[in-house]
This record gives C-alpha cells, sequence and structure tokens, in this order.
C-alpha cells in the first residue's frame, strides 16, 4: 500500500535530519540578529526615521525566523511519522503520498489534492507578516 522502499526512506530520513540541523542553525543565527537589532535600537534612540526601519528590519527578521521555526516543526512531524511508520501517508484523507512529492519535499504531511485545500483555507503567510 506503500511506494516508499527502504532506500528511499533511508535518504528522505537522512535529508529531514540534514535539514533539521540546518533550520536550528538558521533560527538561532536569525534570532541573534534580532537581539543585535534590538538592542542597537536601544543605544539609538534620537534618530526616529532610523528606528522606524530598524523596526521594520526586525520584523523581517522576526517572520523570517517564524517561517524557520514552522518548518522546523514541519520537518519534526515528518521525522517522528518516520519512526512511528505512518510517514508517506496524507494526515488528511489516509492515502499514501505520491512518492515524487515526498522526494521533492520530505516533509509533505498531505497528498497533493489535501494540500490544496489545506492551503485553500489557511490565511496566505503574506497577509500575517505585514499589518
Ligand atoms: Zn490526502
Amino acid at each position: 500500500m506503500n511506494t516508499l522502499d527502504k532506500n528511499s526512506i533511508h535518504s528522505l530520513k537522512a535529508w529531514l535530519l540534514a535539514r533539521e540541523a540546518e533550520m536550528l542553525a538558521e533560527i538561532e543565527s536569525g534570532q541573534k540578529a534580532v537581539d543585535a537589532t534590538t538592542s542597537a535600537d536601544i543605544r539609538e534612540v534620537n534618530d526616529l526615521e532610523d528606528q522606524a526601519s530598524k523596526r521594520e528590519r526586525t520584523t523581517v527578521q522576526d517572520a523570517e525566523v517564524q517561517r524557520d521555526s514552522n518548518e522546523l516543526a514541519d520537518v519534526r512531524a515528518a521525522l517522528a511519522r518516520l519512526t512511528d511508520g505512518s510517514y508517506g501517508t496524507c494526515i488528511d484523507c489516509g492515502q499514501p503520498i505520491e512518492l515524487q512529492r515526498l522526494v521533492a519535499m520530505p516533509a509533505a504531511a498531505r497528498c497533493i489534492a489535501c494540500q490544496t485545500q489545506f492551503e485553500a483555507h489557511a490565511i496566505p503567510p503574506s497577509l500575517t507578516i505585514r499589518s
């Protein structure tokens, strides 16, 4: 019922573990950048225009950290599904996810049909970043 063979699972797992490490490093450096910008703001309280642009930059960095955190959560969820044996099965409809899709996006939790439906109901990320 599943098109995933041992070799595919092995390489997908290796990719997910590498991606997890990469996301952790990016989140850490992203948070450092946010901290650095915030303390620079505290030191330079006189230039209001500069303040505004720094705040904007902080928001962008926050959004990037947020996006990395989301991807990290997806990657970890995929690793958990690999452990419990549900990996490669759509979390919505329970049908096997196309192998081609998993190779392109190893953290995919849904088949293409369910993902399309899910995204249609989700708020586009660009709307939550801009206020
Ligand atoms: Zn599905």
